[in-house]
């Protein structure tokens, strides 16, 4: 799925409720903390982040959104942050500076497999939505 073809693979109501919310201003920001990779706020009913990771030609790898949407794989907060991508052409812009988020990323290259997989767990028994997400990325639950 390409930035500049999206549209011709998502469900046409899909696309139309994601575009709806972009041109309404629901996307509330979008973060580029990696080259090529993108954090979309999304509000509506309730706020969901949306996460996007594109290869060097503008081809979609990763999509990831917070919403329980599963009926097809891409939903209308996803819609709406390609939207914004493109629109404001954030392809073609370098990755913004986030001290916290680069810290966290030096630190935990000192990690091991052992103590990475003892702070997610911390983490999971201590956040039910993260607990959720994580399963949910694992193939656990629908
Ligand atoms: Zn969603």
């Amino acid at each position: 799925m390409h930035v500049n073809q999206f549209e011709e693979l998502v469900d046409p109501y899909v696309l139309e409720r994601g575009a709806y919310y972009f041109e309404q201003g629901n996307v509330i920001g979008v973060l580029q903390l990696e080259l090529r990779e993108f954090s979309g706020q999304v509000t509506g009913m309730e706020d969901y982040t949306v996460l996007l990771r594109f290869d060097a030609s503008g081809e979609l790898l990763v999509h990831h959104c917070t919403c329980p949407y599963r009926n097809s794989p891409v939903c209308k907060h996803k819609a709406a942050v390609l939207y914004y991508i493109r629109h404001h052409k954030l392809l073609e812009q370098p990755p913004s500076e986030d001290e916290v988020y680069h810290s966290i990323k030096s630190e935990l290259k000192g990690y091991s497999a052992k103590e990475l997989r003892q702070l997610l767990l911390d983490r999971i028994k201590m956040d039910r939505a993260f607990k959720e997400a994580i399963a949910w990325e694992l193939g656990l639950i629908g």
